[in-house]
């Protein structure tokens, strides 16, 4: 209804207002046909199942069209709070699937499809994922998404619109090698370009002062170089409820004076260069998951993902409010997703003051009462910091603006505590040094109203460790959420056996309010429920094995335990241990140790950063591990191994429901919460784990008797490291010291000599910080509880099912209510429907 082209607005009411689409099979099909034949120009003869997707994308997408604009009216006249979601990452995977399910239609398009002669299945697999992130943050933002719009919550998602999103892996050799994920190839159907909400994000230049008319003076930032960011809309269906949400990813393009300006100049290929490096910025998805890399073009892209979303934000608001800046913060809340986009809090500042003609105080309590900030991680590697000098150069405005919060917030410190200098220079936003640093989790904090982790533990820890004079100064600002995942995504979609068994036995009331998941427990004794458990179980079972047959060709037998950890690769998640254990009972095997066995297939998957020489090296070990196991016939079917290659959102969805044990063994205190640990077990996996992250709070849901805890806790690890002598320990424990002796003597590298010794040293250092050899013991017997429980399928079968039934507190409805009803505090909008 508003064509919007700077400045100029024009209304066209014809264009408004259309009824809504029919959603049964018939019109499903004519338009399939439709924009088959019509739009995308193909007919019978080609073969090429890509154009099947698009057409039935298209005809999906259709239908989310009035919904989406009248989700977008509804909160136009209801005036409401909004809240803002910024995250460099949206692990998005398929869009398709995920429509049809929320729009209730995928049993007709399937029957339409079918009419057709084809399969659902094998179109939706032409999909490519939308692979815009690295591990749990990401697929958090995404699940988000779909909470937020399922709840009826104001909330857009901001990102950035990556070229290439996470790499693709393939494993030569057994080694990972990367090769890029260009995703946007064959075109995106689920995005609208939105030319006419373009902003323009400043860099470099210099800042200088200029008087006013009323005798004060302003900054105004000068001489910069600037890059334009045209935003790319994505629908965010909510579950049947006629909602849709916006995801709003921002594209770099050349500014068309940057380039013309040198064009004149007579640098025709100067400019092409010019243009490429401002396009540079949303090019590539940096794949390192929970470690800062220090690259200028990282600030770059944080930068511009915040630059460009709180101009969108102010520019809307100034059309509703007509300028007036008062209750700004009262309708307005923007969550950080980790300290990734944290320069929104410096950037909001300079938009009010620059360019709003706000003074400091007035800025600062808006500033202040919109931002908070969720921590995603403990480790000292991951917390950003950006050198001084870096800044400097690239965001001289925004430098001097966190300079100013810094001496702002050390005058509040010093008057808290007088006199306390190691105090403040502890606190300080800027690490001295050889070279001095802003700390951008600490501007985070200082800059927001609520700070938050992601698990109990982890939030807990933070205010007692990595935050804690922080939290001696504002108690108030810290809680916690625990992380959830969609229900969904995570087993409606992805597990349609099971979803229709609890369905026919309980209602279907679960997919949009999981407590209601709880009522299966009653039927965990039920000997037919049971059975058909089981069934659902194995077919998954069988569809994994498939898939395991298919990209690793090793043959899993489905009767087998089905042990699974799959997961970024990273030393703290210790897939090492893992490993340690396929090797222990290998070496049980050979020494005929097999009396009572359980036979197991283990799968392993995951990508490594591109850059972290550990997690490649155990990449590599897991593969020729497997390559002896699996080739010796005295193994047989006792013990499987398998790297999967590629893991993403689409490979989850085939692997958790055929799991039967997850494996949640990171070293207690380093995994703030995983969200990998909740989709197994709403799928009915069981958890073989630590007492870290989310899975304490599985374990309190689920009850002891049906989760395998093993391993120190987080402060007994802390104990443990002084004084920690893992030679003393693979001394004293026969089991771990034939597993390291088959390691030192080269047995899964006997053609690689000393491949592995890099490994062995971590193992076998007193300084290693995730303490593998200490946990081995405990590990084991974890392992042999469970290996013992999968002999009793009805044992089994009944734990699987009160798994499941446990689960209903780690959907994100529950954590979005959460964030909501302590931090955004936003109204339902209720949709409207038919325009
Ligand atoms: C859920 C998920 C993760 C997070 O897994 P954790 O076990 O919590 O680390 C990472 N990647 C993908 C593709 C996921 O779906």
């Amino acid at each position: 209804m508003i064509q919007k082209k700077r400045g100029k607005t024009v209304h066209i009411p014809g264009l408004t207002d259309l009824p809504p689409l029919p959603r049964d099979v018939p019109s499903l099909m004519d338009d399939f046909r439709h924009y088959y034949t019509y739009n995308l120009g193909r007919d019978k003869f080609c073969r090429s199942v890509h154009y099947h997707y698009k057409a039935l994308a298209l005809a999906v997408r259709d239908r989310l069209m009035e919904d989406w604009k009248n989700t977008r009216y509804a909160c136009l006249d209801a005036d409401c709070k909004r809240g803002y979601y910024l995250s460099l990452e949206f692990l998005m995977g398929r869009a398709l699937g995920n429509a049809m399910l929320n729009l209730g239609i995928t049993d007709a398009t399937s029957k339409a499809l079918m009419d057709l002669g084809i399969a659902m299945e094998d179109l939706a697999e032409a999909e490519i994922d939308a692979g815009l992130g690295n591990g749990g943050l990401g697929r958090l933002a995404a699940c988000f998404l779909d909470s937020c719009a399922t709840l009826q919550l104001p909330v857009m998602g901001y990102g950035i619109r990556y070229e290439y999103g996470m790499f693709r892996q393939r494993i030569v050799n057994g080694h990972q090698v990367e090769e890029p994920d260009h995703w946007l190839r064959n075109g995106n159907p689920w995005e609208i370009e939105r030319q006419e909400y373009t902003q323009r994000v400043c860099y470099g230049g210099r800042t200088e002062r200029y008087g006013t008319d009323d005798g004060g003076f302003r900054v105004r930032w000068v001489d910069t170089h600037d890059v334009l960011a045209v935003p790319y809309d994505t629908p965010v269906p909510g579950y049947t409820n006629g909602t849709v949400n916006t995801l709003r990813l921002w594209k770099a393009v050349a500014t068309d004076a940057f380039n013309l300006s040198e064009f004149n100049a007579g640098s025709y290929t100067e400019s092409v260069a010019a243009k490429n490096e401002a396009e540079n910025i949303t090019m590539v998805l940096y794949p390192n998951d929970a470690s800062e890399s220090g690259k200028a073009l990282r600030l770059r892209q944080q930068y511009f993902l915040a630059s460009a979303s709180l101009q969108d934000v102010i520019e809307r608001w100034v059309v509703i409010s007509k300028g007036d800046f008062s209750d700004f913060a009262e309708k307005n809340c923007f969550q950080l997703n980790d300290t990734h986009p944290s320069c929104a809090v410096p950037e909001l500042m300079r938009l009010l003051m620059d360019e709003q003609g706000m003074g400091w105080e007035e800025a600062w309590r808006i500033t202040t009462r919109t931002m908070a900030y969720t921590n995603h991680t403990l480790l000292p590697e991951a917390l950003e910091k950006w050198s001084l000098s870096l800044f400097a150069q690239l965001l001289p405005r925004l430098l001097e603006i966190i300079l100013e919060i810094n001496a702002r917030f050390l005058a509040e410190v010093a008057s808290r505590w007088p006199g306390d200098h190691e105090r403040l220079r502890r606190m300080s936003l800027i690490e001295e040094g050889a070279v001095p640093q802003v700390r951008m989790a600490y501007l985070a904090i200082v800059g927001s109203f609520s700070v938050n982790g992601v698990a109990a533990l982890h939030s807990q820890l933070l205010a007692q460790g990595l935050f804690r004079d922080f939290y001696e100064l504002w108690p108030h600002k810290f809680n916690n959420k625990t992380n959830g995942v969609t229900p969904r995504r995570w087993l409606a979609w992805c597990n349609p056996g099971l979803g229709r068994l609890i369905t026919e036995t309980i209602g279907n009331g679960w997919v949009s309010d999981l407590e209601q998941i709880r009522k299966i427990a009653e039927f965990a004794d039920d000997p037919g429920f049971r059975d058909r458990w089981h069934g659902v179980k194995l077919a998954n079972k069988e569809r994994l094995a498939a898939l395991v047959q298919d990209k690793c060709g090793v043959t899993f037998n489905p009767e087998s335990l089905f042990d699974v950890q799959v997961k970024r690769i990273h030393e703290y998640k210790r897939q090492l241990l893992n490993i340690l254990h396929v090797i222990h009972l290998y070496d049980r095997i050979k020494r005929g140790d097999t009396a009572d066995w359980t036979n197991r297939c283990v799968l392993i998957g995951g990508k490594a950063a591109p850059g972290y020489f550990m997690a490649k090296l155990i990449i590599k070990l897991i593969n020729n591990v497997a390559q002896v196991v699996n080739g010796d016939p005295q193994v047989g079917d006792r013990l499987k191994v398998a790297f999967l290659p590629n893991y993403r959102v689409t490979a989850m969805e085939v692997v958790c429901p055929g799991t039967d044990l997850s494996e949640q063994i990171s070293t207690a205190g380093k995994e703030a919460s995983g969200t990998g640990n909740m989709k197994f077990m709403m799928n009915g996996a069981l958890t073989i784990g630590t007492l870290d992250g989310a899975n304490i709070e599985i374990r309190e849901e689920v009850g002891d008797d049906n989760f395998f805890m093993f391993g120190l806790t987080a402060e007994e690890v802390e104990t443990m490291r002084r004084g920690y002598d893992p030679g003393a320990i693979i001394e004293a424990d026969s089991d771990l010291g034939r597993v390291m002796n088959l390691l030192t003597f080269g047995h899964f590298n006997l053609f690689e000599p000393g491949l592995f010794d890099p490994i062995i040293g971590a193992i076998t250092t007193p300084h290693d910080p995730w303490m593998v050899a200490a946990d081995f013991r405990s590990y084991v017997m974890a392992q042999e509880r469970a290996a013992a429980a999968y002999k009793d399928r009805d044992r089994w079968t009944r734990m699987s099912i009160i798994n499941s039934a446990s689960s209903g507190k780690f959907s994100t409805d529950r954590t979005i209510r959460e964030y909501n009803g302590d931090i955004w505090r936003l109204q339902p909008v209720p949709a409207r429907c038919g325009g």
